[in-house]
């Protein structure tokens, strides 16, 4: 029996399942496994394809290069018996660190409906499967965490991850709150150490700034007149919704089943004011908070931005500082929801937002792999 600590609180007492017509999963190009090539080798040689980053590997060809899977047709697996490990394996992701985290992509909207399997099953299902892969994953993992704790000790800006987690959620109101978010994002600028304790809220907010930070951070990820690169927004009839930013302006696409992408319209991003959640909003947007505390693999994001910066910045500074930047983000992408659909500011219009960011948020760049 394989030996590592698996951490499942992230799944544990939820429910997964999969409505008919989503297909949003099928938008990436899983990778195929040397054990699984063989049938598609056979079967259907035309479908492989090599892919380069973030390391060469076989997958499974896109519909025109950049829609979905060449196998979804009409929202369903013409190969679902035969369909890859990674096909199989969403919406779960499983992230080795020092250890193994289990963490559910709130992109899918099968996770949203408080019905089908049960989610803590599932999981441990999968990674007994993936336990070979989970093993050598985890060797080099562990090995990069040792040598990055490491450098954060000898640069001086080592502190205890369990307890910045633990002050956050402490604390977790600051980061929903626009006048605490805008004092932590200053003083992770300015203190050497940054503390959470006796911090107080901003009294004159400067909400041309925080929008204006806001609108940055999402004009970035969506910079791209290319499918493969911008974030996908599956709503709630299932339309297949892409953002592209350039120029200070934000074109707003459906791509079809056959990977055409159809203009639905388009804004200048300065158009688009920052919304604040209302009282149930805040509640969605707390419980993603506490989500994202509690993953490694955010974790393992502030890690990697560490590491790029070289060790400039103490541990609870970057973490802080990512968090709060997460959450902008987040507050962007539901007041530019609102702008384009009408979702509102409250619980729906949280929950549609974080199901638009999730997946990038999954994607970010961190020191750990997933497996
Ligand atoms: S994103 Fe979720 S709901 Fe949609 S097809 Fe994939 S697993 Fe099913
Ligand atoms: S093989 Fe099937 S399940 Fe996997 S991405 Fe393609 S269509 Fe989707």
């Amino acid at each position: 029996m394989a030996d590592y600590e698996v951490d499942y609180s992230e799944v544990a007492g939820r429910k997964v399942d999969c409505p008919e017509g989503c297909g949003m999963c099928c938008l990436c190009q899983p990778e195929v496994l040397p054990e699984e090539r063989q049938f598609f080798k056979a079967s259907h040689p035309r479908s492989l394809v090599k892919v380069r980053d973030p390391e060469p590997h076989t997958a499974l060809a896109l519909k025109k290069g950049c829609g979905s899977c060449v196998f979804l047709n009409g929202r369903r697996c013409d190969v679902y018996e035969h369909r890859t490990a990674y096909c199989r394996q969403f919406p779960y992701h499983l992230y080795a660190s020092d250890r193994l985290k289990v963490e559910l992509d709130l992109s899918c909207r099968g996770v949203w409906t408080g019905t089908g399997n049960d989610a803590l099953a599932e999981a441990k299902d999968l990674v007994a499967r993936a336990s070979d892969r989970i093993v050598a994953a985890l060797e080099q993992s562990k090995a990069v965490y040792r040598e990055f704790y490491a450098n954060c000790r000898e640069s001086g800006v080592m502190s205890d991850p369990s307890r910045i987690r633990m002050t956050v959620s402490e604390n977790a109101s600051m980061f929903t709150d626009l006048a605490y978010l805008s004092r932590i994002m200053d003083m992770v600028e300015i203190e050497p150490v940054m503390s959470l304790s006796g911090l107080q809220p901003e009294t004159r907010l400067d909400l041309p700034s925080l929008e204006e930070a806001g609108r940055e951070l999402a004009m970035d990820s969506m910079s791209s007149d290319d499918p493969l690169n911008v974030p996908v927004y599956c709503d709630g009839k299932w339309n297949w919704n892409m953002f592209m930013a350039s120029n200070g302006r934000i074109r707003w696409n459906v791509m079809d089943d056959e990977g055409d992408l159809h203009e639905m319209g388009s804004a200048d991003a300065g158009e688009i004011a920052l919304r604040v959640p209302d009282a149930e909003g805040s509640k969605v947007l707390s419980g993603y908070v506490g989500t994202l505390n509690g993953r490694d693999s955010f974790l393992g994001n502030v890690f990697s931005m560490m590491d790029l910066n070289e060790y400039r910045d103490d541990m609870a500074n970057a973490y802080y500082g990512c968090l709060s930047v997460s959450v902008m983000d987040l507050l962007w992408r539901m007041s530019m929801l609102d702008h384009f659909m009408g979702v509102g500011n409250g619980a729906e219009g949280m929950r549609e937002a974080v199901i638009f960011y999730d997946m990038d948020r999954l994607d970010a760049p961190t020191i750990g792999a997933f497996v």
